[in-house]
């Protein structure tokens, strides 16, 4: 069957994020994904929380801060140390039986792994919602993606409910997080979304603001 997940979602065990489990679940409901990838900046203890206490679809996953830039490990059961080189995060992501995904590999604004691309990587996240300039942004990842000849993936990187979902992969496969992940190895998945509205943005960036002070 073909599942439509964002698999880059930041809750609030993230500091820079406003979505909490329930906003979670009920955005990933009202946008029609079938789940959803945790990705909280160097956690993981969230996102095992999280999925076993809802009825979504969740992938456990962790965006780790790398000394190269930001890298998703996707169905880590462990935490993966931050400020690693990319390689030894790599090796960490797979010996704890994930998948590593090359986040925003390009984007302006985040801490991107830029030339740091290699096929060690089991997917490159061409379409991020969130990255800037986006329309820059995802051809350029294609491009490296196609080069590569690694799998594609989508994902919102959304930091605030209503931004879950603007950017989702399909992934052919039973919904189980193991057999998702197997597929996405594959590259038996499609990338597909588009980016976050300005107006959705500056209103996330207000919020998190208010919240601070
Ligand atoms: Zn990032
Ligand atoms: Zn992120």
């Amino acid at each position: 069957m073909q599942l439509k997940i964002d698999l880059h979602v930041h809750t609030t065990y993230s500091s820079d994020s406003l979505i909490t489990p329930k906003d979670l679940d009920f955005y990933a409901k009202k946008r029609g994904l079938d789940g959803v990838a945790i990705t909280d900046h160097d956690r993981i203890d969230g996102a095992l929380k999280i999925a076993k206490e809802t009825d979504l679809l969740v992938i456990p996953g962790t965006e780790i801060s790398s000394l190269n830039g930001h890298v998703i490990g996707l169905n880590v059961n462990e935490l993966v140390p931050p400020k690693l080189g990319v390689d030894e995060t790599l090796d960490r992501i797979h010996d704890a039986g994930g998948i590593a995904i090359a986040c925003h590999p390009i984007t302006f604004f985040k801490e991107s792994l830029k030339g740091r691309i290699s096929p060690r990587f089991d997917a490159i996240e061409v379409i991020n919602s969130s990255a800037f300039p986006f329309n820059y942004t995802v051809r350029r990842s294609q491009e490296i993606a196609s080069t590569l000849g690694i799998a594609r993936v989508a994902g919102s990187d959304a930091h605030y409910g209503p931004e879950i979902g603007y950017a989702y992969t399909l992934v052919d496969a039973e919904p189980d997080v193991d057999e998702i992940v197997k597929a996405i190895r594959k590259g038996s998945c499609s990338p597909h979304g588009k980016a976050i509205p300005l107006k959705m943005r500056i209103k996330k960036e207000f919020l998190i603001l208010r919240r601070k002070f």
